[in-house]
């Protein structure tokens, strides 16, 4: 029921179910349900005796680790808010992070560096803790008063503030409720009809909302267990595939598809695996395929959500072979409504038709902390919250998302969908690869400039794939330039950087580098 939809509700459910099963594996560490609860209990208590509150804002910095799972809990428990931040920002980035999320405390596990200095001095009533002194609070003894008497959340109350990937923009800090966080992750397992009996092979970062959702809160709604893995690299997921006969892999497509091309793919023993969850960006209907044929899985489900929607808005059921050209996300999960709107006033668009993807549900966030104009004109006026994708619907309710209304490209006022242009040349065998984004132009406005990786060992030749596409695509959809890379750069979600991709292209076309 809604009001069991807490973190300590969870919690203690899996310490009445199954209290001395592993409930999280990292390295040589093992932390039974039981365990995990003492801990976290612990470090709670710690939390409230260092002057942190419900409401606290606690930054939680580091690669996944058993300390970082840890945090997250006891900052949950006693109701503050963890904010879950990248370790990989550099300095400014961080400071410039920290600054936004004007924080009581943080728990800084990055061994890599160093905490910045100028922001100690700054800010001197904010405590910081390193590893070191977590694991201390974590081993000393004592009755955990403070955290007994303390009150505790809600399921409306702040879970967790966590960053959208900044695909598009700078990374917007979501907050989200318990409520929404802790029922996703039910409706997650119900979806995915996890059991106590599965283990996952968890490699996503735990600061982003689909390691922290499908990955480590699933597993603990499921009673399930979690071999946590630091970062997603193709060799320590397939290891522990094998060694933890892992029932399941959840993650973003660039994820697997690096496993599957990875040289020593055909060494593992991945037979274990069952199901998990695929989602963070779109994928072809080749690709999925090809992933489906190599892994052993009876249901990789591919789903679309978003930091903002806690994170899932929509599941593809078992069984669903990816036949059709385009590849449907699958539908609504319970409690949540999609409606594809015109982008202009708003109105609801019938099936069949591209629109913008909205969503209302348990599951919207909070808003945006301290962006009162970005939150407020993340919903329209009868209360739905605008998810900036594209997409339909079709008569049955099956969502089909077809890319981000900030990335069309406008050429001389006709409008270029890079996600369309993008499918096409990834159906071109000599590509690997791609990404379509618009390069500014003084006469038409804008350009569409194509990234490409080749294929290993072949070559592509501009004027056979200039040819290909005018046989697929209308002439004003063909790509004015094209780039080609070794390797695309993704984000820390594993994403393709659009951004990072157009700033390169726009420069490289101002100092006249972009050739056609
Ligand atoms: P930012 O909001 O900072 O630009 P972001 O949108 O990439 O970054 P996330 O919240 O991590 O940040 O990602 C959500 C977005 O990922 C969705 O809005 C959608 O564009 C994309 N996405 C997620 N799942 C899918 C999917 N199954 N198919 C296509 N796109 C998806
Ligand atoms: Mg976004």
């Amino acid at each position: 029921t809604a009001e069991n939809m807490t973190l300590e509700c969870l919690i203690e459910k899996n310490l009445q179910r199954y209290p001395d099963k592993t409930a999280v594996l990292y390295q040589d560490q093992a932390c039974s349900f039981r365990q995990l609860n003492d801990l976290s209990r612990r470090l709670a208590d710690f939390f409230l005796e260092q002057g942190m509150e419900k409401g606290s804002r606690i930054a939680v910095l580091g690669e996944n680790s058993m300390e970082l799972v840890l945090a997250f809990l006891a900052a949950g428990r006693i109701g503050a808010v963890s904010v879950m931040v990248n370790p990989k920002l550099t300095d400014p980035e961080l400071l410039d992070l920290l600054e936004y999320s004007s924080l009581s405390g943080i728990c800084f596990l990055n061994e890599k560096k160093p905490f910045p200095r100028s922001y100690r001095q700054k800010h001197p009533k904010t405590a910081v803790w390193n590893k070191k002194q977590l694991r201390e609070a974590l081993t000393a003894d004592g009755s955990c008063s403070a955290f007994e008497s303390a009150l505790k959340p809600r399921p409306e109350d702040i879970l967790c503030m966590l960053f959208t990937s900044g695909t598009t923009g700078r990374p917007k800090g979501v907050l989200l409720e318990h409520g929404a966080v802790i029922q996703v992750a039910y409706e997650t397992v119900r979806m995915m009809e996890w059991t106590s009996e599965d283990t996952f092979c968890l490699g996503l970062p735990l600061f982003h909302v689909f390691g922290l959702s499908a990955g480590l809160l699933s597993a603990a709604a499921a009673g399930a267990s979690v071999c946590l893995l630091q970062n997603g690299h193709s060799l320590q997921l397939m290891e522990t595939v094998e060694r933890c006969r892992c029932t399941v892999l959840s993650g973003v497509p660039t994820m697997f598809l690096a496993m599957l091309r990875n040289p020593d793919f055909g060494q593992y023993d991945l037979s274990s695996l069952k199901s998990g969850v695929l989602a963070g960006s779109g994928i072809t209907p080749a690709c999925y395929l090809e992933i489906c044929r190599k892994l052993p899985f009876r249901n990789l489900s591919r789903s679309y959500g978003m930091t903002e929607t806690s994170p899932s808005i929509t599941f593809s059921p078992a069984a669903d072979p990816a036949e059709k050209k385009a590849v449907s996300v699958g539908k609504a999960i319970p409690g949540v409504h999609i409606s594809i709107r015109g982008c202009e006033g708003s109105t609801e668009l019938p099936a069949g038709q591209e629109g913008e993807i909205c969503i209302r549900g348990f599951n919207v966030m909070r808003g945006y902390f301290r962006m009162e104009r970005e939150t407020q004109a993340a919903y329209d006026q009868e209360g739905w919250f605008h998810t900036g994708d594209l997409g339909y619907l079709d008569t049955e309710g099956y969502l089909y998302v077809s890319g981000r209304l900030k990335d069309i490209i406008i050429r001389s006022g006709e409008k270029l969908s890079p996600g369309e242009i993008e499918n096409v040349l990834l159906e071109y065998p000599p590509i690997q690869d791609a990404k379509v984004v618009g390069v500014a132009n003084p006469v038409t406005q804008e350009e569409a400039a194509a990234c490409l990786v080749a294929e290993p060992g072949t070559e592509l030749k501009l004027e056979e794939l200039e040819d290909y596409l005018s046989k697929r695509l209308a002439a004003y959809k063909i790509p004015r330039y094209y780039l080609l890379f070794q390797k695309l750069p993704v984000n820390a979600s594993g994403k393709t950087d659009g951004k990072q991709l157009k700033a390169l292209l726009n420069d490289q076309y101002h100092k006249g580098l972009l050739r056609q």
